[in-house]
């Protein structure tokens, strides 16, 4: 492991991404096969690969124990390293020398090796458990030939190893040290789940032998919002595949051998609760569907809260599944068979989807529209009858789009008009940029707790330059001293009076420690100035955690 963490080190110590991806494709190229496999998994920050879900359920204090067993260090020692480090595995390695009682027999602890000890641990159950996975991490603290590797097994435990490497570069370097194409990597990984595995195949070349793996979920593809409007330009130039935004549980199937599972956004298997909609995917071939599981009633989506009964069940009797009538509409399909579809188009995906499934009662086709030349009157008519049918608007998706997992792009739109919306209070302003350098234009917002206004996020659109304008001008006039900036405030900011109140929209909350009210709106808008509400009046922190409590149980 020492060759391991001194890797580590140099690429957390090199500037610019290039280097590192450069220092890490090196160090790969010098490993064994078992000890490549693990080593990649490690760099991608965790103990074991992405599809694996076992984890090792150890919190700081067994870590701590288990160390202190190894090493014999004070806890005031320990307090004060983790102040200057910030980081358990660097405080601990700067208090390991050599083991309080040495021992005989240890293994060498290389990448492999430390794979297995770790599957030991996450393989402890039962009663003594939680004492094996302490000894177990005792005994791989032992084997720490010094005490940088220390720091860095800490590091691959508590899934952080801090030395700037996103998966995406980890990546990069297996296509550097295996002179393999980074899409073929990409798209093993996607097939496999284990970056492990897709290193090892491209050391010998044998990526194309990788096959999907049913029953690992794979990132869900997602929609960037566009505004409902008068012209569409982000849409210019390009074909379109328009269907209806239904508004349900997004829901991804794996079918194999006769059996269905189903993944929840949160990649969690949600498949017991809706057990009518597993049965009906068992007939299907094997492929893997994306598509959003509705209530409907004679092929007519209901309304969400209808929906509600049936969230985040662990068990579900058959009143319920009568009470509630459940549909799986579908409008992407990922896999088929053993071939994985995601880099293929996306209208050649919607053939295959037609070709592999009939729509019945519970499964259902979403139907959907090809537009070669973007009209926004055509749009929005369009959108009219989405809402007519029940369902909350369009989606708009590029006809020659991959697949792409866990991204939000300009591949995909999506056409709402805005549900949720908050009333806010403008606690500072900055000046804008380019053409509104001259305007306050960037404005920060806060709900309010109690006495308290807490800022939850930055709006810079949606003003007309009128308002921004005349705002500007009020700013000016009921600036507040430096001393009442907020705690978390940029320097470029100026408090102001707490006094305008704005209603904003936005795609998604966020829990975040960016703002004091520790949540953040993603994509926000100014919908309006409410001259007509008074800031005592704004929405609070409270009904901000309700808004994102409800996202979390859609989102399963
Ligand atoms: P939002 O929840 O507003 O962020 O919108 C994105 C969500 O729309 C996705 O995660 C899906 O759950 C949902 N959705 C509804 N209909 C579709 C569709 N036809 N294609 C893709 N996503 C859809």
């Amino acid at each position: 492991m020492i060759r391991f963490a001194s890797a580590c080190q140099a690429i957390a110590a090199a500037a610019g991404t290039n280097e590192k991806v450069r220092l890490l494709a090196e160090y790969l190229t010098t490993l064994g096969d078992a000890d490549l496999v693990a080593a990649t998994r490690f760099f991608t920050g965790n103990p074991f690969a992405a599809r694996d879900r076992r984890t090792l359920s150890v919190g700081v204090k067994s870590i701590l124990r288990a160390a202190r067993r190894v090493w014999d260090f004070d806890e005031a020692k320990l307090s004060a390293a983790y102040r200057t480090f910030g980081d358990l595995g660097a405080a601990v390695g700067s208090l390991a020398g050599a083991p309080r009682t040495p021992t005989l027999f240890v293994d060498r602890l290389a990448p492999a090796t430390l794979d297995a000890l770790f599957g030991d641990i996450a393989d402890a159950a039962g009663k003594n458990a939680s004492k094996r996975r302490e000894a177990g991490l005792e005994r791989i603290f032992r084997a720490c030939e010094e005490p940088l590797a220390a720091t860095y097994v800490i590091k691959i435990v508590t899934g952080d190893l801090r030395i700037g490497l996103r998966e995406g570069f980890v990546l990069d370097a297996i296509a550097r040290a295996f002179d393999a194409p980074p899409a073929a990597i990409r798209r093993g990984l996607m097939a496999c789940g284990d970056a492990g595995e897709v290193a090892l195949a491209a050391k010998h070349a044998t990526l194309d032998d990788l096959r999907v793996l049913y029953g690992t979920p794979i990132g869900f593809m997602l929609a960037s919002p566009i505004a409902y409007g008068e012209s569409y330009e982000a849409l210019g130039g390009e074909t379109w595949i328009v269907e209806d935004k239904y508004d349900g549980i997004r829901a991804q199937a794996h079918v194999t051998g006769g059996e269905a599972r189903l993944f929840s956004r949160r990649l969690n298997d949600v498949t017991r609760s809706y057990p009518e909609i597993a049965a009906a995917l068992a007939r299907s071939p094997n492929a893997i569907y994306d598509g959003e599981i509705v209530a409907m009633v004679d092929g007519r989506v209901q309304p969400f809260r209808r929906l509600q009964a049936r969230l985040q069940r662990k068990t579900v009797d058959d009143d319920l599944v009568a009470g509630v009538p459940l549909a799986y509409v579908i409008f992407d399909l990922l896999a088929l068979g053993e071939d994985l579809l995601i880099d293929e188009p996306l209208v050649r995906r919607r053939e295959r989807l037609a070709q592999t499934i009939q729509s019945n009662a519970t499964l259902v086709l979403a139907p959907f529209d090809r537009i070669e030349v973007v009209v926004a009157a055509d749009v929005n008519g369009r959108f009219e009858t989405a809402r007519a049918r029940g369902n909350e608007g369009l989606m708009i998706k590029r006809a020659d789009s991959p697949y792409a997992p866990g991204r939000r792009g300009k591949w995909w739109y999506k056409l709402k008009r805005e549900l949720t919306t908050l009333d806010v209070v403008v606690i500072a302003v900055e000046w804008g940029h380019g053409r509104r350098a001259k305007v306050l234009s960037d404005l920060t917002f806060a709900v309010r707790d109690g006495g308290r206004l807490l800022a939850i996020g930055k709006a810079y659109s949606g003003l007309t330059d009128a308002e921004i304008e005349s705002l500007t001008q009020w700013f000016l006039a009921h600036r507040l001293p430096a001393d009442q900036r907020r705690p978390k405030a940029r320097a470029s900011e100026i408090p102001v009076e707490p006094s305008i109140v704005l209603e904003v929209a936005f795609d998604v909350v966020a829990e975040s420690d960016l703002h004091e009210s520790g949540f953040a709106l993603r994509f926000p808008r100014i919908v309006r100035i409410r001259d007509d509400k008074p800031p005592e009046e704004i929405d609070t922190l409270e009904r901000v955690r309700e808004i994102y409590r409800e996202m979390l149980e859609r989102e399963g």
